[in-house]
């Protein structure tokens, strides 16, 4: 939710924002614009990172009112092949993976079947797991700029986890947990039970099992993905699980707060060329390399899906975060580290 009485259009969420980097004046007539609901060109251009709503001082969320805004003047375009992916998210048949008593429950939404050898290991053995449409959390809406399905579906979302019975249910992805710790109270919906996050679930069980864990004494990129923004207090988190099996997260420009999207929300935008979309990615993989990295982590497993190959062409490793906990743990990832085995 934009907070316009907090706002002292002081333009700084568009000046920061890698994407539009506007000088001062601009920025400040811009946002005025927007909060006056006049047409800027921030509502076709914004690529829906969400960065801006951590650059604000004055944390008035700017990125809130220009999705608002990208909704009601309709600039915003997503080509179709984006729209048929979002809308078939929802439409996954729904299940429930029934584990073994007393062990945690896992939402995997629509994201567990996305990427094969992921969901394997001593990691996920006897978790209950709940996965397709029912347990999908529309979050990812933003990027199409239609924050109104976020909203109009979160209670549902909220009802069918809670149909469950589950005390607390660790989210296997970003968006669900940020929906859930976020979105949720500004709609002014509580919870019946606890949102985990998986990087908290990994950290606890790494801890756990500390005889178990073979450091790896590895230099990895962090790639942070957007959902992450509404979020950041488990930054921390991360950080401890980064040093409980022994990697460094290299300090690179792209990283926390100026962390850069995937490249996916730009790939499904019509007035983004690939051209430019591949320019964003590349700058990205190469600070990443340039910080000294060996390996990618990613959080999210769509963020895999544009950078894995362009990370590995670079020489890093790409790996999704709970495989990286399975190689410290001494485990043979079948699928390579983020799903794909490359020759
Ligand atoms: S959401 Fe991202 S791209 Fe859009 S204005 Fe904010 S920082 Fe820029
Ligand atoms: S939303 Fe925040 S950063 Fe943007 S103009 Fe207002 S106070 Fe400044």
């Amino acid at each position: 939710m934009f907070y316009k009485d907090k706002c002292t259009l002081c333009g700084e969420c568009l000046m920061k924002c890698p994407y539009l980097a506007y000088p001062e004046e601009k920025a400040k007539k811009e946002f005025k614009k927007l909060i006056d609901g006049e047409p800027t060109p921030v509502t076709a251009d914004c690529i829906t990172c969400a960065a801006c709503n951590m650059f604000c001082p004055e944390d008035a969320n700017p990125f809130d009112l220009i999705n608002d805004r990208q909704e009601e003047t309709g600039t915003f375009k997503m080509t179709e092949e984006a729209l048929t992916f979002f809308k078939m998210s929802n439409r996954m048949k729904s299940e429930i993976i029934e584990g073994e008593p007393g062990k945690p429950v896992m939402n995997l939404c629509v994201m567990g079947d996305l990427h094969p050898g992921i969901i394997e290991g001593q990691l996920f053995e006897g978790l209950t797991f709940l996965k397709g449409g029912d347990y999908f959390c529309y979050f990812g809406w933003i990027h199409a700029g239609t924050p109104s399905i976020v909203k109009d579906n979160a209670q549902a979302f909220v009802d069918n986890l809670t149909k469950t019975g589950a005390k607390e249910i660790i989210c296997y992805h970003d968006d669900c947990y940020a929906m859930l710790v976020n979105k949720v109270k500004e709609y002014g919906i509580t919870l019946p039970f606890k949102p985990i996050h998986i990087i908290e679930y990994l950290r606890d069980y790494v801890k756990e099992h500390q005889n178990q864990i073979k450091k790896l004494n590895m230099k990895i990129a962090y790639q942070q993905p957007c959902a992450s923004r509404y979020t950041f207090e488990k930054d921390t988190i991360l950080d401890e699980l980064f040093e409980l099996i022994g990697t460094e997260r290299v300090s690179r420009k792209y990283d926390r707060v100026d962390a850069l999207c995937c490249g996916n929300a730009q790939a499904g935008m019509v007035n983004v060329s690939k051209e430019v979309e591949v320019e964003w990615r590349m700058k990205n993989i190469m600070d990443a390399k340039d910080a000294g990295a060996e390996a990618m982590v990613f959080l999210c497993p769509v963020c895999i899906l544009g950078l894995r190959s362009r990370a590995k062409a670079q020489g890093l490793e790409p790996y999704i975060i709970s495989n990286l906990v399975r190689l410290a743990l001494g485990e043979e990832l079948t699928h390579g580290g983020a799903g794909k085995v490359f020759e």
